[in-house]
């Protein structure tokens, strides 16, 4: 598909000046430490997910076999979290997977520094903390996190357990599971300009797969968030050029990371637009480049190898609708005693759920996560004679916390 030529005008470049690359310090920081990594590559990032092993024991990641788990739970939002533990009092035990490369779901991805009122006993509580705090209470049940992964195939076996499998190609011989899929995967925004679709995942990217094969290319990076400016300052001493276009003036990344970025521009390493991708620049079957319109409607030709877009991310249901599993308004239909779904061993907790009166309120999720892990362990050992027992006073539950009696 042939972009619209090159016209005259300009879109309105910010900060420009012909560019130099020299080698610079490469950035490192995150607005929030803790739990989040450092630079931030979105979605399921196959080649490179992260499997953070909260556990002492090996994770089969990569082996062609199934991992073999009691449990497993889809999605490492603050309820998925909060099910680790609710499993873990009762002596079960959880493989996580989550197709973002960090855990905490809606909190950390849409809010991390805004502060949460309604979580009970922490009258305020930043959501990237409420993550922090819940990811140091399930770190006795050793959890196995599966960082970067998107569930996309779900089975029931003929032995009454359960096939998963990510799109990476982990698999899961699981013996129940637990859906805390949230409003769904998180998904790149795309770009949105007609025939991106055949060059999406290689001369335009939503995620860096392969840094080094950045080097010596002229780049143009769009979006005003933390990873387009972690990206820009990363690849400036890689690129043979780098441009960041933003639809605003302002951007929403750390001030520090603007602050540095400012700096390269005015020291002449890099451009910067205000605009909007228009139309792909493609010549003789190759991507050369991409017109973008500034704010005064003017078209701006830009000579580029690579696009590179953070536009952020956007949650999609995705493959759990095609499971068979009776939907409701997109989500999954349960009971309010066992939070099961349509089908046997089956449960979901959390914003994923439905049921008369529901409300997506982590709250809410936290109390459902607790009734699900008695009925998931009613469907694992149905012999079990279950009993509630008290976690200030139970030796059982003081082992299972390694808490010294
Ligand atoms: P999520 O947090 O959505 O996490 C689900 C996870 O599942 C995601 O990480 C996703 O990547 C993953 N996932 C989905 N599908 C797959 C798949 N196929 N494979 C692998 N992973 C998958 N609630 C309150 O109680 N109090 C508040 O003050 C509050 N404030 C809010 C403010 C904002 C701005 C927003 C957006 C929400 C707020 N909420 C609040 C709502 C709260 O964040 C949600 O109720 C909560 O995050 C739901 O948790 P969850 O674990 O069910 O799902």
């Amino acid at each position: 598909m042939h972009g619209a030529p090159p016209r005259g005008g300009g879109a309105s470049l910010l900060y420009g000046r012909p560019q130099a690359p020299r080698t610079l310090p490469i950035f490192r920081g995150r607005r929030h430490a803790g739990a989040r990594r450092t630079l931030y590559n979105p979605g399921g990032n196959l080649q490179h997910a992260k499997v953070t092993v909260l556990s002492e024991s090996p994770t089969s990641i990569g082996a062609a076999a199934p991992i073999a788990a009691e449990t497993v739970i889809i999605g490492a939002g603050p309820c998925g979290l909060f099910q680790v533990f609710e499993l873990g009092l009762l002596g079960i035990s959880a493989h996580v997977v989550d197709s973002l490369q960090h855990p905490g779901g809606q909190c950390a991805e849409l809010y991390p520094d805004k502060p949460i009122y309604d979580i009970p006993a922490l009258p305020v509580c930043g959501a990237q903390e409420l993550v922090d705090r819940l990811l140091q209470q399930i770190k006795p049940f050793k959890p196995q996190l599966h960082l970067g992964h998107e569930v996309v195939e779900f089975a029931r076996r003929a032995d009454g357990r359960f096939h998963l499998a990510t799109a990476g190609g982990i698999s899961f011989d699981a013996g129940a599971v637990v859906i805390a899929a949230g409003l769904g995967s998180f998904q790149p925004r795309r770009i949105g300009i007609a025939g991106a679709e055949p060059w999406e995942g290689n001369a335009i990217q939503y995620r860096i797969k392969n840094a080094a094969e950045l080097a010596g290319q002229r780049l143009v990076i769009f979006g005003g968030g933390d990873s387009a400016l972690d990206w820009t300052l990363e690849l400036l001493s890689k690129a043979a050029s780098v441009t960041l276009v933003h639809r605003r003036r302002e951007f929403r990344a750390a001030p520090a990371s603007v602050a540095r970025m400012r700096e390269q521009l005015a020291a002449g390493r890099m451009r910067c637009f205000e605009a909007l991708p228009h139309s792909l620049i493609v010549e003789d079957g190759a991507l050369r480049g991409v017109n973008i319109k500034s704010p005064d409607g003017a078209i701006e030709a830009l000579p580029a190898d690579r696009l590179l877009v953070f536009f952020g991310l956007h949650p999609k249901l995705g493959p759990i609708a095609e499971w068979g599993l009776t939907l409701e308004k997109r989500a999954l239909q349960v009971d309010t005693e066992k939070f099961q779904t349509s089908l046997p061993g089956v449960f979901a907790v959390g914003d994923i759920n439905t049921y008369p009166g529901k409300k997506k309120l982590i709250l809410s999720g936290f109390h459902e996560a607790a009734l699900a892990a008695f009925a998931v362990q009613h469907h694992l050992y149905p012999q079990k004679k279950q009993f509630l027992q008290y976690t200030t006073t139970s030796p059982v539950m003081h082992q299972r916390l390694g808490v010294p009696d």
